[in-house]
């Protein structure tokens, strides 16, 4: 027998053992997700995008992935045509390596993807106080469609993120889906693990943007607007309609987060994010994990593959604080306001003496 062969033999047995424990304990690990809670129009496309520019994370939206709108013309941040971005390409390729067939168009990561109309409707609510989530789940568990539909969920987020952190080469993804009841059933997933930022922006500020949408939250160019497709433009709501959105969908997230323990979520406003975001950032790479010293601020030019709102087009990493609603809101404006959540802005931080300049 050959000696050399007869060596080699074993030795090389041991090697491919070790790769497959090696693999094996990769699979097992948790991937680490960071997730961005807040209500809509807070500041959370700039604080994803900043986030996603430092080198061990990556940001590519919302990842509960909505309808996008149109194959044709929605366009990555990368300005390339979605269909044709090799960035998601490569994201698609990673998920079929793990079985699951993937297009960002139907990407079918959503809590409430394929479920039934008695599923639906139980998830309409948002998050509340544990009872009604123990009341929630256990009406939730006598479906057996949605027992097995959430196993598949779970399974398919785990390898959506997984895909994402593997293609960026990042050691987390960040996720900036925002809602509560998205974070609920993803904490429950044992492949993650989950850090959450909870932005907080000024109720008012957030009112007037829910007012007109595409003037007070969406990229500076119109031709970028709806997310540069043909797409229905959100359409805009009175003061008291907005303050109640923003109000419960706080009030939700305080919910998720009073199951978690404190040092897996960190409170950040939006105000000083962009009056001291060097100092603000710094905290939150450390409370994520990452070294501060490596992020950047010329966040915009890095390379991007975000999907959502316009702003992600917008070319200047200049931060400037929106307050326009200091100027924009009417008083009677303003008493709606007070009257729907004044009590609530207050408790999170905001004073009610500050009027229209
Ligand atoms: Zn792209």
């Amino acid at each position: 027998m050959d000696i050399k062969r007869a060596f080699n033999l074993p030795i090389c047995l041991c090697l491919i053992v070790e790769q497959e424990k090696l693999s094996h304990i990769m699979d097992n690990k948790k991937q680490s997700l960071i997730y961005l809670a807040a209500a809509s129009h807070s500041g959370s496309t700039m604080l994803a995008m900043l986030l996603g520019a430092h080198p061990d994370l990556c940001s590519v939206g919302e990842l509960k992935a909505g309808h996008l709108g149109d194959k044709n013309s929605y366009l990555c941040s990368c300005k390339s045509l979605l269909e044709e971005c090799e960035f998601w390409r490569g994201v698609s390729e990673k998920m079929a390596s793990r079985g699951q067939s993937f297009c960002i168009f139907d990407a079918g990561t959503d809590i409430r993807s394929n479920a039934s109309p008695y599923v639906l409707f139980l998830l309409k609510p948002l998050v509340r106080r544990r009872s009604v989530e123990w009341m929630r789940d256990v009406l939730l568990n006598i479906s057996p469609s949605w027992r097995k539909q959430l196993a598949r969920l779970q399974r398919r987020n785990a390898d959506y993120v997984r895909a994402v952190a593997e293609q960026a080469g990042a050691d987390a993804v960040v996720d900036s889906s925002k809602t509560g009841i998205r974070l609920k059933y993803l904490l429950k997933n044992k492949d993650l693990d989950i850090k959450v930022v909870w932005l907080v922006r000024d109720g008012r500020g957030v009112s007037l943007a829910y007012k007109n949408p595409s003037e007070y939250a969406d990229a500076k160019d119109p031709e970028f607007r709806g997310g540069g497709a043909e797409k229905t433009q959100e359409q805009g709501r009175n003061v008291a309609a907005g303050a109640h959105e923003w109000l419960r969908c706080n009030q939700e997230t305080e919910a998720v987060l009073a199951t978690m323990t404190e040092d897996k979520w960190l409170k950040v406003h939006y105000e000083d994010l962009c009056d001291n975001t060097e100092s603000e950032l710094n905290r939150i790479f450390e409370f994520i994990g990452v070294n501060p010293g490596k992020k950047r601020m010329d966040f915009k030019a890095v390379e991007h593959h975000v999907l959502g709102n316009g702003m992600r087009f917008d070319s200047s990493s200049l931060i400037t604080l929106d307050d326009r609603w200091k100027t924009e809101l009417t008083q009677v404006e303003l008493n709606e306001f007070a009257q729907a959540a004044g009590g609530y802005n207050e408790s999170v931080g905001y004073s009610s003496n500050e009027r229209r300049l």
